[in-house]
């Protein structure tokens, strides 16, 4: 639940930049949102402040009735760079959440070997990143986050440093994880065929010069839902 949720960026000199004006809606259970609009109307914002990797200014964030404090295991995060451990595995990146958790390590391994198989990464679990491609990182990404069971998965622009062909394979992959696991999901995206795309509802950002408005919640009837 984001609550009035704003974020103003104060800099040295004490100029402020509105990054994020006061946003109002509600993520339900088994969501798929995706998050809409140009490039600087505060969306990633947002999602830092989900995800406890910022503060707002105003408003708050309750996750399952809690508030937010900081990051947690309970949001899975998935950028567009794909910030993989380039020193550990596919297979080790993937455990690496559950290893800090203390998850025993043969379970730690059925559990990767899961997510592995999951998103199509079978046979390259002792590969390291670097040697894989985009997609196949993000894949890793995607896993590693999935492994750790969040109550949310956040996404921003997980996809828009793919080629298009890639992009669609990962479109549909996600979706087929998303209706299978029955994750809740929250995707910022700027392209608009994607938003429209992957969610059952969209929160349309809109922004203008020197001014920015949030516009929310848009019901998609979508086939696929
Ligand atoms: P989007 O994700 O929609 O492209 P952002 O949330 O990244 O937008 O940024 C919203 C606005 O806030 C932009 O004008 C951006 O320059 C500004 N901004 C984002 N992060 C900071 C920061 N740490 N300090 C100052 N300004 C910021
Ligand atoms: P995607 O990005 O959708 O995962 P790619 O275009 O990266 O697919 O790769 C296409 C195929 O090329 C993969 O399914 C994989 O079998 C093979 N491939 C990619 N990188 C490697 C690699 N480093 N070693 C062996 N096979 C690879």
């Amino acid at each position: 639940s984001i609550q009035g949720v704003s974020r103003t960026f104060v800099s040295p000199k004490g100029q402020a930049t509105q990054a994020l004006l006061p946003v109002d809606f509600d993520v339900q259970e088994n969501d798929f949102v995706t998050i809409l609009g140009p490039s600087g109307c505060g969306k990633s914002t947002l999602l830092r402040i989900v995800a406890g990797l910022d503060h707002p200014s105003s408003g708050r964030v309750l996750l399952g009735g809690r508030p937010v404090e900081g990051p947690g295991a309970d949001r899975g995060m998935v950028f567009q760079s794909y910030t993989l451990f380039p020193w550990l595995t596919i297979e080790q990146n993937i455990r690496f959440g559950l290893r800090e958790r203390g998850m025993p390590e043969a379970q730690q391994k059925e559990r990767a070997a899961y997510f592995i198989a999951k998103v199509g990464l079978r046979g390259f679990e002792q590969h390291f990143p670097k040697q894989l491609s985009g997609g196949m990182q993000q894949r890793t990404a995607i896993a590693r986050a999935l492994a750790n069971d969040p109550k949310i998965l956040l996404m921003d622009e997980p996809f828009g440093a793919l080629d298009n062909q890639t992009r669609v394979l990962m479109q549909e992959l996600l979706l087929g994880i998303w209706e299978a696991e029955r994750k809740t999901v929250m995707f910022v995206t700027h392209d608009i065929d994607e938003a429209i795309f992957m969610a059952n509802r969209v929160a349309v950002f809109s922004a203008r010069p020197g001014r920015i408005k949030t516009e929310i919640a848009v019901e998609l009837p979508h086939p696929r839902h």
